[in-house]
């Protein structure tokens, strides 16, 4: 082990002693693991000991990680943990719309847990730490000048009265993004109100959320490559209908980034 690694291991064992964390799943405190989880993809990131920084023990068994085999344009994690990434059944018939979505899990357990807390309970102090795992997601699958524009999947007015902040945004305003790529907050916005997609089926959805997004300003997406950010990926609806906005507006590509991909 090189000096500086042990070292950050050692005060890593030091502020968790001194300083327990509060679990984002069940909200108990714990310490961190002593051994520092040392494996990291080729980004340098690795979401496994993201989420031990944030969830307690019992919490983490809890949480699963988007990996292959997935389907490389919507990021569907397939059952069979064999096989290559292909295409899904949805994908291979879907033109237009967004062209990759990821998540840093899947929509269940603890995730699920931290995710409602956040949007429905309005536990506001989850987003800094959810935000910094999501970051982390988008370091983890695009590369550095992949994207120019990030933007958060807007709430409609009414919503954002109810709610008092969009959990989107909330999730990335901290982001120390590298030169070339810039937050655009209210690239998108939502022309008309719509039904909750809860509960709705996917050709349902479709209808619902059709022609429901615009662009406020036309032009700051033309030639761009934009990365949407949400909460959670269900079918996509949400995201195409975005996408589609954005391209109509002569976006050159829109990627989608959520913390958490339903099933
Ligand atoms: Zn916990
Ligand atoms: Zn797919």
């Amino acid at each position: 082990m090189s000096v500086p690694s042990a070292l950050k291991r050692l005060l890593s064992c030091m502020g968790s002693a001194l300083f327990p964390a509060k679990c984002l799943g069940c909200g108990r405190l714990f310490h961190h693991d002593a051994a520092w989880p040392a494996a990291a993809d080729a980004r340098g990131v690795d979401i496994a000991a993201e989420v031990a920084l944030y969830f307690c023990p019992p919490c983490r068994r809890r949480w699963t990680a988007v990996t292959s085999p997935l389907c490389p344009r919507c990021g569907l994690v397939f059952p069979s943990r064999e096989g290559e990434d292909h295409l899904c059944g949805r994908c291979l018939k879907q033109t237009g719309g967004f062209t990759r979505a990821r998540a840093a899990g899947i929509y269940d357990g603890s995730l699920r847990t931290a995710v409602h807390a956040l949007k429905f309970k309005g536990t506001v102090s989850l987003a800094d730490p959810l935000g910094t795992l999501l970051f982390d997601t988008f370091r983890r699958f695009w590369a550095v000048g992949e994207i120019d524009v990030v933007a958060p999947v807007p709430l409609h007015r009414q919503r954002f009265r109810q709610r008092g902040f969009n959990q989107a945004y909330l999730l990335m305003r901290k982001w120390a993004l590298p030169g070339g790529t810039v937050v655009i907050r209210d690239l998108l916005l939502r022309t008309r109100a719509t039904a909750p997609q809860t509960g709705l089926d996917r050709r349902r959805r479709r209808m619902n959320i059709r022609n429901a997004f615009g662009v406020k300003r036309p032009g700051q997406s033309t030639g761009k490559r934009v990365l949407l950010v949400d909460d959670v990926l269900t079918t996509g609806a949400t995201a195409d209908a975005c996408a589609a906005a954005l391209i109509r507006d002569g976006a050159r590509r829109v990627d989608v980034l959520t913390l958490a991909r339903a099933l």
